[in-house]
């Protein structure tokens, strides 16, 4: 990977926070029907995904990542829906490796295809890999992915993942309450000792149609609480600003965990991401409600010059503060979720 960063500019929102990192969600579609992101009564048969014409192709891509890491972007996620099932997509990692100023390039999946990925992602230039598992007993993970696959599948992911060097390995848990808050230790007792960070995170309000509601959320310091009753836990301190994930290792030197806190400790003052939909579409929060069409920018006869007057334009007028503003409403009305009714869906820009 590129070393020339010194040509970036940085480029501040309203509130003084850096664009650095973009998570680029390459096809709005999906191979599971988890309850919390893409619930199948909502995503069925009949649901009108995108047209392959309304996608960014790979030289599109491409592009706008080359314009946005001359705005300073150095760190780059991509997901989906599920990533694995956009076809030829190590071409893609590719070409966004070569790319100058890029320092990091992730990819978060539900890791279902992912043995069959994991090498020719490496060979691309993938640096490394999110699997999400919310369970490790059958009958919860098939609650939670929508019945699409077994555990034993996305465990044989995350072995590959690991024999290919996509090293460390993030493993992502939606923790709800009612629901996995059992798996919890499992997934500890898994993890621990493997060299894998796993990362627990609150049930959030994204999207319109996953039910959410403030009770079914387990507090970051609740699971840290179970946690910690078995195997002590100390704090570390962030790898980099911008980080979200509050980072503790257990104190007989297992390892790490990571709890992402977005609803009881929102992390908006040091949010540096950008997200840029499958159709182009750019939003600058994952509770926006309107993305900015990029797509119609490039397909148009604008110069990079003009684009990348545009991104800064949209990030310098950036204010986004969601997770903060639903605090400040939950404090006053306990099971208030956030401000805005129309959110984009999960599925649509990846978390
Ligand atoms: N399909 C891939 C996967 O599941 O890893 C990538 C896309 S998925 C939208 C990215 C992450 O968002 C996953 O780790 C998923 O668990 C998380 N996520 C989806 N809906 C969520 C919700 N309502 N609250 C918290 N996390 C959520
Ligand atoms: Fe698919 Fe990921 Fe959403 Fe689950 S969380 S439905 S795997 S996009
Ligand atoms: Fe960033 Fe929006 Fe999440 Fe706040 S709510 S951390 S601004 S994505």
């Amino acid at each position: 990977m590129s070393s020339e960063s010194s040509i970036a500019l940085t480029t501040l929102d309203v509130l003084q926070r850096p664009l650095q990192d973009l998570r680029i969600s390459v096809t709005d579609r999906c191979n599971f029907r988890c309850p919390y992101c893409m619930p199948s009564e909502v995503f069925g048969e009949r649901y009108a995904f995108l047209p392959k014409p309304e996608i960014l192709r790979f030289e599109e891509i491409e592009r706008l990542t080359r314009i946005f890491a001359q705005l300073g972007v150095r760190k780059l996620r991509i997901t989906g829906g599920e990533p694995l099932l956009r076809a030829e997509l190590p071409c893609l990692i590719e070409r966004l490796a070569g790319i100058p100023g890029v320092e990091d390039l992730a990819l978060t999946t539900n890791g279902v295809l992912l043995a069959q990925h994991a090498e020719a992602l490496r060979a691309a230039g993938l640096v490394r890999v999110t699997v999400s598992l919310d369970a490790l007993d059958e009958a919860t993970f098939q609650r939670l992915s929508g019945r699409r696959a077994e555990v034993a599948r996305v465990l044989d992911g995350i072995e590959a993942a690991r024999s290919a060097g996509l090293a460390p390995i993030k493993i992502n848990a939606v923790v709800i309450k009612g629901v996995n808050e059992h798996a919890v230790l499992e997934l500890v007792d898994q993890f621990r000792g493997t060299g894998h960070i796993l990362r627990l995170i609150e049930f959030m309000d994204v999207g319109t149609r996953n039910a959410w509601d403030r009770e079914r959320v387990v507090s970051a310091d609740e699971m840290l609480a179970r946690i910690d009753a078995v195997y002590p836990l100390e704090p570390v301190a962030p790898a980099r600003a911008g980080d979200v994930a509050r980072r503790y290792r257990y104190r007989d030197g297992a390892g790490e965990i990571g709890i992402i806190a977005s609803v009881s400790e929102p992390f908006c003052g040091g949010c540096t991401r950008a997200r840029l939909s499958a159709d182009g579409q750019l939003f600058t929060c994952l509770f926006g409600t309107q993305g900015y069409d990029l797509k119609a920018l490039l397909r148009g006869t604008a110069s990079d010059d003009v684009v990348r007057q545009r991104l800064r334009e949209i990030w310098r007028r950036r204010s986004d503060r969601y997770s903060e503003e639903r605090g400040e409403l939950t404090m006053a009305q306990p099971s208030a979720s956030g401000p805005a009714h129309s959110r984009v869906e999960m599925n649509r820009i990846g978390g």
